[in-house]
This record gives structure tokens, sequence and C-alpha cells, in this order.
């Protein structure tokens, strides 16, 4: 059985260094706010390149708390209209509606299942104050009239940066590319905590140390509080572990595009439809702005082929299965239709890939799929 992801084979990996800081977080007698966390958040911020990174509990909050920083310095308000793309996962939607701001949905390209820039200028209002890019499985969304557009509205750029750190565009990481971005350290994400965490990464020093107060219930200054804010802070022992994992991040992620290059050249199954079609002659095995969190084909008929590839012993997922606007928790966006975004959720499917997968893994995936009629 080749399983989609296995957990327990990653952090094995590492698992000396891992027990290691463990004991020494439980033997300091110190859980949260103290040296570890500053060490992560430094080092994370220096891999980034961003002026600003900070700790939170998880990739949502770190999102939640982004646009909740806005709402405190008064760069919008309640009803406030974010762009966000309509094929996404739902935490990029919560974040808006969790602060009373409005979700405006946007088709997303079937070139790379990214947001459609070109399509952004068109849903603008007067109540437009951001886009919410999301560098869906680990690619980068990112162009020059993306930039353009935004400096000629005001508007500001926030990553959710969830599925792609370590990815490239011209050089600048994802997450130094716009305002703000949210990183979430979900234990399956390229960059895995040993529970629950998260990360905000920005230039904006203002924002920075407002979204600081804003995760330890609005405080800066123990029990004076400024701001209505949450609970949402990274946990000592979280960020001992992802120290060590980040050391480790460019390496996994080269093997990742490793794989999607044996993925990419030896799939031959005429039906299924590979990332990038069009661009054959690009070199994926080194492409940068890809860190392939997830490796997402399509296919006509996807349950089927879903179906027996589990027969024959592989395990696949599918991300996702119900687009945001069709779900129940957001009744009121069922009666919008996206045609791009219901094609992409009907024939999506994601192959095994990690650090862990090996090459026997991959040419057994490769030959059963190309054994599907
Ligand atoms: C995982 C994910 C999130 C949420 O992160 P959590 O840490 O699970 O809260 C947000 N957006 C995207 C695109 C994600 O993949």
């Amino acid at each position: 059985m080749i399983p989609f992801l296995d957990l327990q084979k990653i952090n094995a990996q590492y698992a000396d260094e891992l027990k290691q800081a463990a004991s020494e977080v439980i033997d300091s007698g110190w859980y949260l706010m103290g040296e570890k966390t500053k060490g992560f958040e430094k080092n994370l911020a220096s891999y980034i390149g961003s002026s600003n990174a900070i700790g939170v509990g998880n990739g949502l909050d770190a999102l939640r708390l982004i646009l909740k920083g806005y709402i405190e310095l008064g760069f919008m308000k309640a009803g406030d209209e974010i762009l966000v793309p309509a094929n996404t996962y739902i935490a990029s939607l919560l974040a808006i509606t969790d602060n009373k701001l409005k979700p405006v949905l946007v088709e997303p390209n079937l070139s790379n299942y990214n947001l459609d820039i070109d399509l952004l200028e068109k849903h603008l209002t007067d109540k437009t104050r951001a886009i919410m890019v999301v560098h869906l499985y680990g690619q980068v969304c990112w162009n020059e009239s993306l930039v353009a557009l935004a400096k000629k509205y005001n508007l500001k750029i926030i990553e959710d940066n969830a599925q792609a750190i370590g990815a490239e565009y011209n050089g600048i990481k994802t997450g130094a590319l716009g305002d703000a971005a949210g990183f979430s350290f979900y234990p399956g994400k390229n960059l895995g905590a040993l529970g629950d965490a998260g990360a905000v990464t920005t230039d904006d020093d203002k924002l920075a140390e407002v979204i600081r107060a804003l995760g330890n219930y609005g405080s800066r200054k123990k029990y004076v509080n400024e701001y209505q804010g949450l609970n949402s802070r990274l946990d000592e022992i979280q960020a001992a572990f992802l120290d060590i994992k980040l050391k480790y991040l460019d390496q996994e992620n080269q093997y990742r595009r490793q794989i999607a290059s044996r993925y990419l050249n030896e799939i031959k199954n005429p039906q299924v439809i590979l990332p990038f079609p069009s661009n054959t002659s690009f070199k994926f095995d080194d492409n940068e702005e890809h860190v392939w969190h997830l490796f997402v084909i399509r296919h006509p008929k996807r349950d089927q082929l879903q179906e027996y590839l589990a027969k024959n012993g592989i395990q696949t997922l599918i991300h996702y299965p119900i687009a945001p606007n069709k779900q129940r928790a957001y009744k009121h966006l069922n009666y919008l239709d996206f045609p791009i975004t219901n094609t992409i959720h009907q024939e999506v499917l994601s192959l095994p890939m990690s650090a862990v997968l090996t090459v026997k893994d991959v040419e057994k995936v490769v030959k059963v799929i190309n054994g599907f009629e």
C-alpha cells in the first residue's frame, strides 16, 4: 500500500533532533512566548526575506489576524470586500467572513488552478480593499499586472501561503511578495509541525505589532488590553520542532520537484491532464515557482480512476471535493455558479507526493496510472 502521505515516516527522519528539542522545552519550564518561538520567528523571517514573522496558532488564525490587523489600523471595515479565488481551501474564506468582510469569489484558470488575475479588475467596487491570493497546490500566483492593479486601486495583497512555503517568484519567496502572508504548519503541509501552528510574515512593522498584540488577547503589556483580540500563539514546543524542520525544507522541496518531474515525464495516459499541459519545454525539476505541496492531475472519470488506484494499493485524495461556495456553511453563496471551479472540483485527483515517497513508489504510481483505461 502506498499511502498518500506518511507523516510517521516524515518525522522519523528527524526523530533524534525532535526528541532532543522536546526534552529541552519540557525541562525548561517555559512553554509559550519564549526563546524557541523568538528563534523560529527570526529564522523564518530570514528564510522568507521579510522583516517580521509572528508565530500564531494555525494557518486560519494567521489569515484572520492579518485582516483583523488591517481593520484595527483603519484600512478596512466590516462590509468591505476582499477578492479571493473560488477554488481554494475554505479557510481562505473563513478568515474573511469571520471579520465580517465580504468574500468576492473569482474564477481560477485551468492552466495552473490559481486565481485568474485577468478577471480581477471587473470584480472591483468602491468597497474592495484587498486581494487574497492563494498559492494553491504549492504554485506561485503572482505577476506584474497583479502588482500594478493593487497599486492603481490602493489594494492590499494578502498571500495565503499555507501550501507554498519555499516557492519563489523571480528570486523572491512567497510570503515576501505581498503586503502580508499567512502560513500554516499543519502536519501535512510542506513545513509541518507536530500539531497545529501558523505564522504571519510582513514588512509592515505597524501591522506586525498590531497582529502580535491581537494574537495575545489584544495586549502588548500584561493585563493592559488595547484591542479585542484572540488567543492564538505558537507553542514553544512546536516552534522548536519547526526550527529543526525548517533547515531541511529546501532539500525536501527539491525532492518533491524530482518526483514531480518523474510524474510529468512518465505518466503517458492520454486521458490524464497533467499540471501545465501546455508548457512542455519547462524545466519542472528546478522550477522554483512550485514546491509541489500537491501533485494534482485531472481525469474525466476521476472517481473511477481513484477507485482503480485504491484497488492497486495507491491512496489518493481530492483537493477539494466541494467548492466553498457550494458548502452549507456558505448557503447564501450556493446560488453562484463557477464553471471552471466546478470542472476542477469534479476532475482533480492528488497523487501521492511527499519527501519520503520512494523511487519505487513513484514508479508503481506511474505504471498503474498508465494502465488505466
Ligand atoms: C491548510 C490551509 C489553510 C489553513 O491552515 P490551518 O493551519 O489548517 O488552519 C488555509 N489556507 C489554505 C490554502 C490551506 O491549505
